[in-house]
């Protein structure tokens, strides 16, 4: 039963990477890749069985396992937790960055002699990278049968999700059968494919239609393409606005940049009445690195708005424990919130904070947490960023006007911030288990670590501005050497956090 004044969302799903290993986590300087002995694969393929059995407890119903960059073939991390959302009865997703995986889906001993099975380029060239040419039929057929056997490889899975390389300018075909297609008609060519081949295998299975990037700015053309009947009515489609503002509500109308990002999930709700799910960024490592963002307010509020466009799925991304030492009053408050567990976020986070910190320390941390919220609104502030910048905190983007002020509200952030030890000392002198005083300090690592991450954000920013006015945009040999030390600074000063508190994850942020 849902408590008063909150609402519940059908769907309510962790979505989770089932393996780090193979992530990029760091734009713009040039980092080494990462250390072998800082992952270990078997270690989080457990962090997010417990994960899921930790969402399962506050309302989560459901998960997408996003298998990654395998060929199309299942990380076992990933199958094992199929293997447990089949024992709870959880509906469940596979699929994923299967786009990154097109060209292994066609030998290069292939490509190297009949090299017309590779995409076209902008600049008219052959290319043996990104997606495919959909209007080649062995290209399609090729995709089509390596997707068939993911899918035949999930027996109860309910719904494949297809990402494309989705990067902006988009990595679709330039070939004289395509040129005239967007980048969203070709990937719908390959989604409607898909959709018709899963359901003469398996009736019922749904197919995700991702957009994001060029595939959610290039939105309006499936409208032709979908009243045609283009799109077969088993495709739902997955908004994923990851470089919206999180200091906002999705539709606040006072921010211009998520207003836009509102505007396409309209948009969608009419393309595909029903048929829209939501894919959230709320425990995302690589978006948020070594940040401690804790935003329940913006998510009630998100929450909300999704509710009300009638979305049939909200799902939050995370990785494992490090998801929730880092974000988890965020994973909480969507979780408690969308299942109805919760009816503000405020209830949402006491819980949390109660069941992690002790009942003691919980009003303390309660007031920590809506400390943090207020001081990090402005370093999460996008709102003035026009929609075509599509950069996040972690890296600097194209020239912008915008990079100035985002450093001032950066600097009133670290004032903010140094108030925020203090809340957490009066939490930790109401005591509680070793086990309370561990999540205790892994909290004050997490804080000390996004103040590191708020210099190098400054830095980053700074990077920007240059190239803005017309300086140099690459970086410095010392500005990668102080990002990579800061970072060596952040890895060291985790190691006193236990293993199970920290996560794999973290040790996939390199260096
Ligand atoms: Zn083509
Ligand atoms: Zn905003």
């Amino acid at each position: 039963m849902a408590a008063n004044g909150s609402m519940v969302i059908p769907g309510r799903a962790w979505s989770v990477e089932a393996a780090m290993g193979h992530c990029v986590i760091w734009p713009g300087a040039a980092v080494p890749a990462l250390p072998a002995d800082r992952y270990d694969g078997r270690a989080y393929a457990r962090e997010l069985v417990e994960l899921l059995a930790w969402g399962v407890e506050r309302g989560i119903n459901g998960i997408d396992i996003l298998h990654g960059e395998r060929g199309g073939y299942a990380d076992p991390g990933g199958l094992l937790l199929e293997d447990e959302a089949c024992r709870l009865g959880l509906p469940f997703a596979v699929g994923g960055h299967v786009g990154h995986c097109f060209p292994a889906w066609i030998p290069a001993a292939v490509t190297a002699s009949r090299p017309e099975l590779c995409r076209v380029d902008a600049d008219g060239v052959r290319r043996p990278t990104g997606n495919l040419c959909t209007a080649d039929p062995e290209a399609l057929g090729r995709a089509l049968g390596m997707l068939s056997m993911l899918h035949d490889r999930h027996p109860a899975a309910r719904l494949l999700q297809v990402f494309p390389d989705d990067v902006v300018g988009g990595s679709w075909c330039h070939c004289a059968r395509c040129r005239d297609r967007s980048p969203v008609a070709q990937y719908a060519t390959l989604v409607a494919a898909v959709a018709g081949v899963v359901e003469a295998r398996r009736p019922g299975t749904q197919v995700g239609f991702l957009l994001y990037h060029d595939t959610l700015s290039g939105l309006p053309e499936p409208a032709a393409v979908g009243v045609s009947g283009f799109l077969p009515p088993n495709v739902y489609a997955l908004f994923a606005p990851r470089e919206r503002c999180y200091a906002h509500a999705i539709d606040d109308p006072a921010c211009p940049r998520n207003q836009a990002y509102w505007q396409h999930l309209v948009r969608a709700a009419s393309l595909f009445p029903g048929r829209v799910d939501v894919f959230e960024y709320y425990g995302d490592t690589i978006l948020w690195h070594y940040f401690n963002v804790a935003i329940p307010a913006v998510i009630a509020a998100d929450l909300q708005a999704y509710h009300r466009l009638g979305v049939r799925e909200v799902q939050a991304l995370a990785f494992g424990s490090y998801s929730v030492w880092a974000h988890g009053a965020n994973l909480a408050a969507f979780a408690g919130l969308s299942a109805g567990q919760a009816a503000d976020p405020d209830t949402a986070v006491a819980r949390y904070a109660s069941e992690r910190y002790g009942h003691r320390a919980a009003d303390c941390m309660v007031t920590y947490y809506q400390a943090l919220a207020a001081a990090q609104c402005g370093y999460l502030s996008m709102c003035d960023y026009p929609e075509e910048w599509t950069c996040d905190l972690r890296g600097v983007g194209p020239a912008s006007p915008h990079y100035s002020a985002h450093r001032e509200r950066v600097a009133t952030a670290r004032a903010a911030f140094a108030g925020l030890p203090d809340l957490l000392a009066a939490a930790a002198r109401h005591g509680g288990g070793s086990r309370e005083a561990a999540c205790l300090h892994a909290e004050q690592v997490s804080l000390e670590n996004a103040r590191t991450e708020l210099d190098l954000l400054d830095l980053r920013l700074a990077i920007g501005e240059r190239a803005t006015a017309g300086g140099a945009g690459a970086w410095t040999e010392a500005e990668t050497a102080a990002t990579v030390a800061a970072r060596q600074g952040q890895w060291d000063l985790a190691q006193a956090v236990p293993a199970e508190i920290r996560g794999q994850a973290f040790g996939a942020l390199a260096p």
